[in-house]
């Protein structure tokens, strides 16, 4: 039997009417509309929509949520948005509905030789660590991350995104499972407006713990003195300490919740796919720190979400914890893909920041 057009259209998870598509783009010079962007691009976003569709089916399940939400579960109302603002967010007053930012994620579309050179990187045998500091930066790769700069400048500048030149293909796995880690993040925080009083503060004190645990056990802060200092002297404030557990704790879902649907869970092959995710996600969200702090001189605030290489430092010590293996056994057994792709796009970044500072 053949379907027609308006079949096809209703079996689009994006249809569903808990999903809504929206953002200021353009292409060949002119705006698409919302049907327009979900039929071009709403690819990248139909998996992170099926995470979300099976929220019901979790939720009924889990004895932390209230009673009246497990018996009548439903999907939150979620805006998938090309928006460039560096985060997505989660209303938590009532009924939590879902925003997801993806507008930076795109800027993976111009990076096809960082990806490629990270990739030889992370898959080689044998790599030590001096060796990764010591490896000279391609400038094909400086190149692209000028050019994405620029992107995102013209995109500050216009508040349009110009999708004329994008292509997809490649790219688009990586993008996929990097929204699907976003998405779940997200999901972190909704939790919140579901669980029974007292549920949630019980989740959030564990992580509370662990980072008080990660500002004591200094080795585990590769900062210099001075940031130490400022990042002890920031979470004295208990209102940025409250934030900060309750953004690490959406990423530790996040993490998990991305080691499940990924099959990590079972296969340490495919556990891979979760680090690779998560350490493009964190190396996006850093271009997007350098952006802010070099290219239009206003630096991204810590007051409510800790820098990428903080998120990434308190997510290893946590993680080792939760594996009783010591953190260095962590980076370069456990996690090593995702700890060298971190350790190399920090030098590449760092190297770009001081470029602009001449
Ligand atoms: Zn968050």
């Amino acid at each position: 039997m053949e379907m027609s057009q308006l079949d096809w259209d209703s079996l689009d998870i994006l249809n569903l009417p808990c999903f809504k598509v929206s953002g200021r783009v353009i292409r060949n010079g002119k705006p698409l509309s919302p049907t327009e962007l979900k039929k071009q691009f709403g690819m990248p976003f139909r998996i992170a929509a099926s995470a979300l569709v099976n929220i019901p089916n979790i939720v009924r399940n889990d004895k932390r949520v209230r009673a009246e939400i497990r018996e009548n579960p439903f999907i939150p109302e979620t805006t998938f948005s090309f928006d460039p603002s560096p985060e997505a967010f989660t209303t938590t007053d009532g009924a939590g509905t879902i925003q997801i930012n993806a507008g930076i994620y795109f800027a993976l579309d111009g990076m096809p030789h960082t990806i490629t050179w990270l990739d030889s990187l992370t898959h080689k045998d044998t790599l030590k660590i001096g060796e990764l500091m010591d490896l000279e930066i391609p400038q094909e790769i400086m190149d692209e991350v000028d050019a994405i700069m620029k992107v995102w400048y013209s995109i500050h500048r216009t508040g349009w995104i110009d999708t004329s030149k994008l292509n997809l293909g490649e790219d688009l796995f990586l993008l996929q499972q990097m929204l699907t880690f976003v998405t779940f993040h997200e999901i972190g925080h909704w939790y919140q407006t579901v669980y029974l009083p007292g549920e949630w503060e019980k989740l959030i004190r564990i992580t509370k713990n662990y980072l008080i645990s990660w500002l004591k056990e200094d080795s585990h802060l590769d900062t210099d003195k001075a940031m130490r200092r400022q990042i002890r002297l920031l979470l004295k404030d208990p209102e940025v300490f409250e934030h900060w557990a309750h953004e690490i704790q959406a990423d530790m879902m996040a993490f998990h919740a991305c080691l499940n649907a990924f099959g990590g869970g079972w296969s340490p092959e495919l556990k891979q796919t979760t680090y690779i995710a998560q350490a493009t996600t964190l190396s996006v969200l850093q271009m997007q720190e350098v952006f802010y702090a070099y290219v239009l001189k206003q630096p991204l605030s810590a007051l409510t979400h800790p820098p990428s290489y903080i998120r990434e430092s308190i997510f290893c010590h946590i993680r080792a914890k939760e594996m009783k293996i010591s953190i260095k056994d962590f980076h370069l057994k456990e996690w090593r893909i995702g700890f060298i792709h971190r350790l190399v796009m920090e030098r590449i970044l760092k190297l770009y920041g001081l470029s602009l500072k001449d």
